[in-house]
């Protein structure tokens, strides 16, 4: 249920454009999006379960209009995903302006799962997908820049680049830039909620040779103190453990479908918070099977405790989450059919499973 009136800006992106909107709850977020993302949503809810379950929870289209009609739709589907009723109070286009910054250029949005929604303080990373960057639409001079951008980042190399991340640095968090030189126009401090908000330009500073310590800092967030502590090692290798595990998983889906996705990203997010980490950890320990976001754990119980413990006493509640990864924007993605696998994108899923498997080893070396 969206009142329009309600929606404020969406602070948790780590890359992208402007205008990205969320409600009061933080559960879901609204983005202006085009007709292609909305399509290529319904059909893979419809006919791609697989690539689904790895895709935010679609909702819906929202129409922000000036002329006072919000209203929502439902997606025209077997209706798994909960309908949402028409809004009543809509969203004026003079708020619209001002929550943005800028003017809207498409009224029509997308209602999505917030992917970091139930994370208490989500760590997020951006990961833009293909060394080819522009679909057959692009005129030659947008082509001739984003391979030009490509040639100079990983993103041709290893099929991707980190867009953008924002990692939760804790009370007292510093001015990276007073920590590190090199950060200097790369990250700011976000004062009010302590994360450090990394600019598409970080991402672009790295080569195939050291894009690894670009994710040092995802996974790792300096602390310019103490020595790293071997719990926090512990909660990095088993995040990366995780986002392995899925990433794989996705590599799979791709080998094993045809579509053609351009400038889609791979999202990470793992939670920040070191006490809420430890809490749902404990909690997932303790009720394990279906709840995880990796499917086939392998076979590793050495860590279950026997607990007669019943924590199953409210079945609303979503088993909390130590990490999860999802694909997202699909505004130039399509199916191919007859086509064979989206090679473009399966070189950065491959080359991102290759650069955590590298990390988590370094990592456990470490420990
Ligand atoms: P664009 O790049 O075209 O602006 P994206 O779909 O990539 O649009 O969204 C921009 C940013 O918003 C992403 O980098 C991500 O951090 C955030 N975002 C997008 N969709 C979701 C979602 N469903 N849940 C959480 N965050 C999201
Ligand atoms: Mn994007």
């Amino acid at each position: 249920n969206i009142d329009p009136a309600s929606l404020c800006v969406f602070t948790d992106a780590a890359a992208g454009h402007e205008g990205v909107l969320s409600d009061p709850s933080g559960e879901i977020v609204v983005k202006p999006c085009t007709p292609a993302e909305v399509a290529f949503y319904e059909s893979a809810r419809q006919s791609h379960p697989d690539l689904a379950a790895y895709m935010p929870l679609f909702m819906g289209t929202l129409q922000l209009s000036s002329s006072q009609d919000a209203s929502t739709t439902a997606p025209s589907s077997n209706g798994a995903a909960p309908p949402l009723p028409p809004t009543a109070a809509p969203l004026e286009l003079d708020e619209t302006r001002r929550l943005h910054g800028k003017k809207l250029q498409t009224d029509q949005c997308i209602v999505l799962e917030n992917v970091a929604g139930s994370f208490k303080k989500p760590n997020i990373l951006d990961l833009k997908l293909g060394a080819r960057l522009w679909d057959d639409s692009a005129r030659p001079d947008k082509r001739a820049r984003l391979d030009k951008v490509a040639a100079t980042t990983t993103s041709s190399p290893l099929g991707f680049r980190i867009a953008g991340m924002r990692t939760w640095q804790g009370q007292g968090a510093k001015d990276p830039t007073a920590q590190d030189e090199k950060l200097k126009g790369l990250v700011t401090l976000n004062e009010a909620t302590e994360y450090w908000v990394y600019n598409k330009i970080y991402g672009r500073t790295f080569n195939e040779q050291n894009v690894i310590q670009g994710f040092t800092n995802y996974i790792l967030p300096p602390k310019f103190g103490p020595r790293r502590t071997k719990a926090e090692l512990e909660r990095a290798s088993e995040c990366l453990k995780q986002f392995i595990a899925d990433v794989k998983n996705i590599q799979e889906i791709f080998e094993r479908n045809e579509t053609r996705m351009v400038s889609s990203s791979l999202l990470l997010v793992y939670e920040g918070d070191a006490e809420a980490f430890d809490a749902a950890k404990k909690i997932l320990e303790n009720a394990p099977s279906k709840s995880n976001s990796v499917e086939d754990r392998d076979g590793e119980d050495d860590d279950e405790e026997e607990d007669e413990e019943d924590e199953d006493d409210d079945d609303e509640d979503e088993p909390p989450k130590l990490a999860t990864v999802k694909l997202i924007d699909f505004a130039h993605a399509k199916w191919a059919r007859g086509q064979g696998p989206d090679e473009n994108v399966l070189k950065g899923v491959r080359s991102t499973v290759k650069v955590l498997t590298e990390l988590m080893t370094k990592v456990n070396d470490d420990l």
